[in-house]
């Protein structure tokens, strides 16, 4: 599953949800966020959210991803693109 936020989108591999033990994604957004993801039959859902409320109450604060990468199975993507970022790469030769 996917969802969008503000500027953001997360990116849920939700195969690699199965056994997750942790649920770690769950707390990490309580705590630094405001509790968008729920847990549903073992994996974050959105599903109780409007795309409307998800762009208001979504923070981006990014700690999903950080807290399944270290605590849970690694199953979550956020892209976060940055207005600039390839020219400035191509400017500075870093492509
Ligand atoms: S911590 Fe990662 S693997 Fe575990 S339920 Fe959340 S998204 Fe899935």
């Amino acid at each position: 599953m996917e969802f969008n936020e503000r500027t953001i989108k997360v990116i849920v591999d939700e195969a690699k949800c199965e056994g997750c033990t942790t649920h770690a994604c769950i707390e990490a957004c309580k705590t630094f966020s405001r509790g968008i993801l729920a847990l549903k039959d073992g994996k974050p859902s959105v599903e109780h959210l409007s795309k409307d409320e998800l762009i208001r109450k979504g923070t981006e604060c990014l700690a999903c991803e950080y807290e399944c990468h270290f605590r849970g199975n690694g199953a979550i993507t956020i892209e976060a693109p940055i207005e600039g970022l390839a020219a400035y790469r191509k400017k500075h030769g870093m492509d």
